[in-house]
């Protein structure tokens, strides 16, 4: 075996059983991916249009892509019907634009959205109390094509472990407000959160999806 194998293999014995494992292969080469295709692994995460758009052209069509960027605007149509999941919904306009792109191409796109719980990362997502505000106000119910499976989030970048361990259980939390407002919201089941160096933390707090990089193919080269 190689060393994306085992390294696959190793992060596969650590999780917590029904955890899905979306192996974050941005920045590295199509064979890397290769590689942990013939090691069984299908879900794949990406975060660039352009990149995502020539591997999916390079590579087996069963693979599962994850889209975990920002998606700009003007970018939509040439990820919605490719990515299996748009994880990082950070505004209205966005999904909106998702779903009548996906209307227009008879498909049903599936998303998350993505909160914004961390103090100092990421300025993309929405805050808390937005989005619970936007499902207060049931604003899905205008969806056609779009699916929402749940919320998609990052801990604050710190070492500083009860801050992590807090904003993860405050992503996990809003997803069951959500649900408790709006009950009759179908599978909207998906918590993904938890990266290489905090994914223990974030399964411990109720993750269903982790999105892991380098612990699999080792440092990203910028
Ligand atoms: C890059 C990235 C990851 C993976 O991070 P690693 O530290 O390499 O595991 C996970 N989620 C998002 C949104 C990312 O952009």
């Amino acid at each position: 075996m190689g060393q994306i194998a085992d390294n696959l293999a190793a992060i596969r014995a650590t999780l917590t059983e029904g955890v899905e494992l979306v192996a974050v292969s941005k920045f590295h080469p199509v064979e890397a991916i290769a590689e942990a295709y013939s090691a069984g692994q299908r879900a794949f995460g990406e975060s660039r249009v352009q990149e995502l758009t020539a591997k999916i052209n390079a590579l087996p069509s069963d693979i599962r892509w994850h889209f975990i960027g920002h998606l700009q605007t003007n970018k939509v149509k040439q990820v919605v019907g490719k990515a299996w999941l748009i994880e990082s919904i950070d505004s209205e306009r966005l999904l909106s634009l998702i779903d009548r792109e996906a209307q227009a191409r008879g498909v049903v796109q599936r998303v998350l959205m993505q909160v914004h719980v961390a103090r100092e990362e990421t300025k993309f997502g929405f805050a808390p109390d937005e989005l619970t505000e936007y499902f207060r106000l049931r604003k899905f119910e205008g969806l056609q094509a779009t699916h929402l499976c749940g919320v998609m989030g990052m801990a604050s970048n710190t070492d500083d472990e009860a801050r992590v361990r807090a904003d993860f259980e405050a992503i996990a939390h809003l997803r069951k407000q959500i649900l408790e407002m709006c009950p009759d919201l179908r599978g909207f089941d998906t918590v993904s959160m938890g990266m290489s160096h905090d994914y223990r933390m974030a399964m411990e707090a109720g993750s269903t999806m982790v999105r892991i990089g380098t612990a699999i193919f080792g440092e990203r080269q910028y």
